[in-house]
């Protein structure tokens, strides 16, 4: 069965274009970019190539693209450089929605001598600059902030953050993982230090990921080996990961207008045909200021897992929670930072979007979730109660 596909924000599927281009780079030009010999230097001009690619979907500098392996690097590298290049503030300020590639180094760091703030949102998933500004010391090393969330898709105002930090003099870093392709970024006018991305999340392959770092701030490499990317990340190139991430950015930009209106509709339809169908649903997160491909939709009184295995049954993919973090019955950490009843919390589904999805994907889940709801709720002791209670049971 063909599946429908609706996680893009765990992965994406590489675009055919993309594949193709990556192709040759195993099997025809396999040279070491970093050869004296021409079979090398080939390769080597393609990953010019596709340093600039990024760089222009960025709004940055070639020379401020560093390749890594993946958005996780990127953020650890971010960080670890911040702290060794300013050894004598002991402060980093980040919110409490994360993802993991930041919450789990920042707790690592909490044990050896750092303080950690972070932020909280509001039930909306939202950040509270005055909050933010109030969290901000002369001993903050750095500040490091999502653009956008994995889970709800929540923007948080990074060009706004980003100047208040400048005018203090701290670094700032953003996890764009989820904001690169899906919204407008223009490095060239936000004072952003450092931004991570990973390829896979934009229809290039698993296992690429970028750091832009910005031109004349200070670094410490995480990666310490060879001389590629001029001494910042040690490591021969993924030389088709990145060539393939080059046409991935180029594709991005091109489909940034359809990100943000075919694909927005069709997350739009989905998310409004589930509100009115299905009783007890409510979105997760502010909705204005939000990614266009993403939805967090809570059923209550049912278990997104359960919902999950069912829709499973007719190859619908989704997500209860952040990818990383399916497979715990724990409700995300983000939806209990939002203070989302436990009822709604354990019953939320995040549907991710994609230019690969069509009117009739939507309709096809649309058209199958009530009864999957129905069914489980059927089984719901707390539905029963709650029906009861409301006189409809
Ligand atoms: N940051 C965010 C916001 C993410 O959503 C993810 C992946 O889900 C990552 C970082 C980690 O990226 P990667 O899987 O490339 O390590």
């Amino acid at each position: 069965m063909k599946p429908v596909y609706m996680d893009n924000n765990a992965t994406t599927r590489v675009a055919p274009e993309v594949l193709e281009a990556m192709l040759p780079y195993f099997h025809e030009f396999y040279g070491n970019p970093s050869s004296m010999h021409s079979f090398g230097g080939q390769v080597m001009k393609q990953v010019r190539k596709a340093r600039e690619q990024v760089a222009a979907l960025l709004g940055a500098s070639p020379e401020e693209i560093i390749f890594t392996s993946c958005g996780t690097e990127s953020d650890n590298t971010a960080i670890h450089s911040a702290l060794s290049r300013h050894p004598d503030k002991k402060h980093i300020v980040t919110s409490r929605v994360e993802h993991p590639a930041i919450r789990a180094v920042c707790a690592h760091l909490a044990t050896q001598g750092y303080r950690v703030t972070e932020l909280p949102v509001d039930a909306e998933g939202r950040l509270d600059l005055e909050q933010y500004k109030r969290a901000l010391t002369p001993d903050t090393a750095i500040i490091s902030l999502m653009w956008a969330n994995n889970e709800t898709g929540v923007i948080f105002p990074i060009e706004k953050a980003a100047e208040m930090a400048r005018e203090r003099n701290i670094l700032f870093h953003t996890d764009a993982v989820q904001a690169v392709g899906k919204i407008p970024i223009d490095l060239a006018k936000t004072p952003i230090d450092m931004l991570s991305l990973s390829g896979h999340k934009l229809h290039a392959p698993k296992g690429i990921g970028v750091l832009y770092l910005r031109k004349g701030t200070k670094f410490s490499p995480f990666m310490l080996g060879g001389h590629q990317e001029r001494g910042r990340r040690g490591g021969t190139e993924a030389t088709p990961s990145i060539i393939a991430l080059g046409v991935a950015a180029e594709l991005a930009q091109k489909n940034m207008e359809i990100e943000n209106t075919f694909v927005k509709g069709l997350r739009d339809r989905l998310e409004n045909t589930i509100l009115s169908t299905i009783p007890n649903t409510k979105v997760n997160g502010e909705r204005v200021n939000r990614l266009p491909n993403t939805t967090n939709i809570s059923f209550e009184f049912v278990e997104g897992e359960g919902i999950l295995l069912m829709m499973d049954e007719y190859a619908i993919c989704a997500s209860s929670g952040s990818a990383c973090t399916s497979g715990s019955l724990q409700p995300s950490h983000v939806l209990r930072a939002m203070g989302i009843p436990f009822t709604m919390a354990h019953g939320s589904i995040r549907f991710s979007l994609s230019v690969y999805n069509n009117e009739e994907e939507i309709d096809f889940v649309t058209e199958r979730l009530p009864p999957i709801i129905e069914t489980l709720r059927g089984m719901s002791p707390y539905w029963k109660t709650s029906a009861r209670l409301c006189g409809e049971a």
